[in-house]
């Protein structure tokens, strides 16, 4: 079975996405963290973030593989190349540079193909902005979790202080959050957009245990279908 999760940045997308796979015994593919490990080594390579063939060439030649620890459904880490980029991937440096890199058709193709591999291979929660729309259309369960700005912004700060990695700045934070919203969801391959079918969810108002009870009820009932 696959669980799409999409929706813009900061929504708790992760959050809710390892607690639902968690529960179910499903595991987990973040697809946002293979956009980023692209753009990390895009930026390694000084490919210019507007070449569509270069980056495409990147998607392609490098492997992104998730280390997982023994009996974890959820991934502890991310490799491409194989070398370890769990922390780099999450500056503000790659923050900027995925939203180009991501806007790319020929890396979207690369990594689709990927991330269709991986959770054909099995139960996951797929977590991302096209999961429902493009990568797994045929999910039966399709959720789009948004979060106010403000709210996304405060949340992304306090993740990045636990992390010790990205921008502590609110305004720098919030900034951000809504330039890759708006990159996100005004490109051409595969924009940032509900699904027809996808269940809306907005976690300003409910309780992150309540969208992830409500989620994995919806499992259940496509389960018994
Ligand atoms: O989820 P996260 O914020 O880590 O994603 C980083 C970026 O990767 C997003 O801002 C978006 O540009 C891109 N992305 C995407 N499609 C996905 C997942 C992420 O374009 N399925």
């Amino acid at each position: 079975m696959i669980i799409a999760i999409d929706g813009p940045s900061g929504a708790g997308k992760s959050t809710v996405a390892k607690a639902v796979a968690r529960k179910l015994g499903f595991s987990c593919l973040d697809t946002g963290a293979m956009y980023r490990a692209v753009a990390w080594q895009a930026v390694q390579n000084g490919v210019s973030l507007d070449d569509d063939a270069a980056l495409g060439e990147v998607a392609r030649s490098y492997d992104i593989e998730f280390v997982h620890q023994p009996g974890e459904p959820t991934p502890s880490g991310v490799l491409i190349g194989g070398t370890d980029v769990t922390a780099a991937i999450r500056t503000a440096e790659i923050d900027r540079a995925v939203s180009p890199v991501s806007a790319a058709p020929s890396v979207r193709e690369a990594l689709v193909d990927q991330q269709r591999r991986i959770g054909n291979a099995g139960d996951y929660v797929v977590e991302g902005r096209d999961i429902g729309t493009t990568v797994f259309p045929q999910a039966e369960v399709k959720v789009f979790l948004t979060a106010s700005d403000e709210e996304r912004a405060h949340r992304r700060v306090r993740q990045n202080v636990d992390r010790g990695i990205g921008s502590i700045d609110y305004e720098e934070v919030l900034v951000d959050l809504r330039r890759r919203d708006k990159v996100d969801s005004s490109r051409a391959t595969s924009p940032l957009r509900p699904a027809d079918d996808a269940v809306m969810l907005d976690s300003t108002n409910h309780f992150i245990e309540e969208v992830i009870d409500i989620i994995c009820g919806m499992a259940d009932e496509a389960r018994a279908r």
